[in-house]
């Protein structure tokens, strides 16, 4: 526990490094990293740290990895393309900020209707696939997936199809915005189809299904922690903002929208037990062999043999039958809006809060990394050429301390770089000039006297030249 403190404490060290904007930036984010890794290779040699974007960007080389998050991470303007994961991922408590994902995975796979008809079916969320992987410790704050696509297409915060795998003691705050029209689709806050463990986790949800095509009937789906398949869900608490326009069948379910066990069969046994549902799903199913479902667990329940118990919710079944407008969160044509910054505290993300000028609706976006208030740094040792110096911070806020090391001081100049001197004023010369010199002689008459005698030497040299 206390290694792990300290390399926490190492980490914020390279993190305020890096805000510092010294010139030993890259030197000594790479001496603490490595001296980190070092530390803990002592546990597992398989364990890979991830501290960076970059470390995160790579983890799609060796999908299969051990990995463990440690620090937050700001994802803003990351292009992040999901992938099939089949690792082990350990968020360590720590946050993915402002991750934005609008591509599907490269793989696609088979998903099931209740029917049984099977889709090539394209997918996404931060991983697309987790087959035989273990996601744990990890939030996603201000989470945007946003997917278009002509192809059946499941979403969801963590996955967008798990396999086998498992998800606890993560927490999912976002929006995540479906709009296809291929017959089988679906949005899930936490998976989007699949079947494994969902454990613990939290999931606070603005969920969006649209179907694009009122041509085709199709089967779509949307639940605040899956929106179809078979995986247990337990000890999870979901917040949910649904929002579902369907040209076909809709599945809503404040937890799962279809449960089902296909392709496992059904002497299949899952569970879903001590869940806690809050909000509201607002849909239409434009459709004449209406079915409409919409629960505050499960939406279309194909499979009973399941343990379901001890589950509680506060929910709102909310049908609407206009047709013709998809449904949204925010339906003002030209808004605008009062935006409110709450900066970051030591132990709290910062974020903005939008407020529309003309409904009241509210949104939250551009979370921000937790930081440490320390503005007076007390010089502990002097930096030299040879030596960094070393600086100690204390948090007005709380009792967190930290040291940093300071630049090397620049080698002394030898003589003034020509290019340097010639973008200078005659002022800042003339300055430079005495700070060399130690002299008070102004510059302006030393260049004029120069001149003059330069000038004399030039005419006496043509005149000499003349007589000869
Ligand atoms: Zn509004
Ligand atoms: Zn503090």
């Amino acid at each position: 526990m206390k290694q792990k403190h300290n390399l926490i404490k190492a980490g914020i060290l390279t993190a305020s490094l890096l805000l510092c904007g010294t010139g030993s930036i890259a030197v000594e984010t790479m001496r603490v990293h490595a001296a980190e890794i070092a530390e803990s290779s002592a546990d597992s040699s398989e364990i890979t740290y991830l501290y960076t974007v970059e470390d995160l960007l790579t983890m799609a080389d060796n999908p299969s990895g051990n990995y463990v998050l440690m620090r937050d991470i700001d994802m803003t303007g990351v292009n992040w393309i999901p992938f099939t994961f089949s690792g082990i991922l350990d968020g360590n408590g720590h946050a993915l900020l402002n991750l934005k994902v609008t591509a599907v995975g490269e793989e696609t796979a088979d998903t099931y209707d209740g029917n049984m008809k099977v889709y090539d079916t394209s997918l996404s969320g931060l991983f697309s696939i987790l087959r035989d992987a273990t996601v744990s410790n990890l939030t996603l704050l201000g989470l945007d997936v946003s997917i278009e696509t002509d192809k059946p297409c499941f979403i969801g915060g963590i996955t967008g199809l798990l396999e086998n795998s498992s998800i606890t003691d993560c927490t999912i705050n976002g929006t995540l915005s479906l709009m296809a029209h291929d017959r089988m689709f679906g949005v899930g806050g936490i998976i989007g189809y699949g079947h494994g463990l969902i454990e613990n986790t939290s999931a606070d949800v603005t969920l969006i299904c649209i179907d694009t095509d009122a041509a085709t009937r199709d089967e779509q789906f949307l639940g605040g922690a899956c929106a179809a398949g078979y995986p247990d869900i337990n000890h999870c608490t979901v917040q949910i903002a649904g929002y579902d326009s369907d040209h076909g069948y809709v599945h809503n379910g404040g937890l799962i929208g279809m449960y089902m066990f296909y392709p496992a069969g059904k002497t299949y046994y899952g569970s879903m037990t001590h869940n806690k549902v809050t909000g509201r799903i607002t849909f239409f199913e434009d459709n004449t062999n209406r079915r409409a479902y919409c629960k505050d667990f499960v939406g279309e329940i194909v499979s009973w043999d399941f343990l379901n118990g001890s589950n509680t919710s506060d929910f709102v079944r909310d049908e609407r039958f206009e047709y013709d407008k998809n449904l949204l969160p925010h339906t003002c044509a030209e808004p605008t809006y009062t935006d409110v910054v709450t900066e970051p505290g030591c132990d709290s993300f910062g974020y903005t809060l939008h407020t529309c000028n003309g409904c009241g609706y509210e949104s939250y976006d551009c979370y921000t990394l937790k930081q440490h208030k320390i503005t007076d740094w007390t010089t502990v040792k002097e930096a030299t050429i040879e030596e960094h110096g070393l600086e100690h911070g204390e948090c007005e806020l709380c009792d967190y301390t930290e040291d940093r090391e300071t630049p090397l001081l620049p080698p002394p100049a030898e003589t003034l770089q020509p290019s340097a001197s010639a973008s200078l004023s005659v002022d800042a010369l003339s300055e430079e000039v005495q700070a060399k010199t130690g002299s008070k002689l102004p510059l302006l008459p030393i260049l004029g006297i120069s001149a003059i005698l330069l000038f004399g030497l030039v005419i006496v040299v043509i005149k000499h030249k003349g007589r000869q």
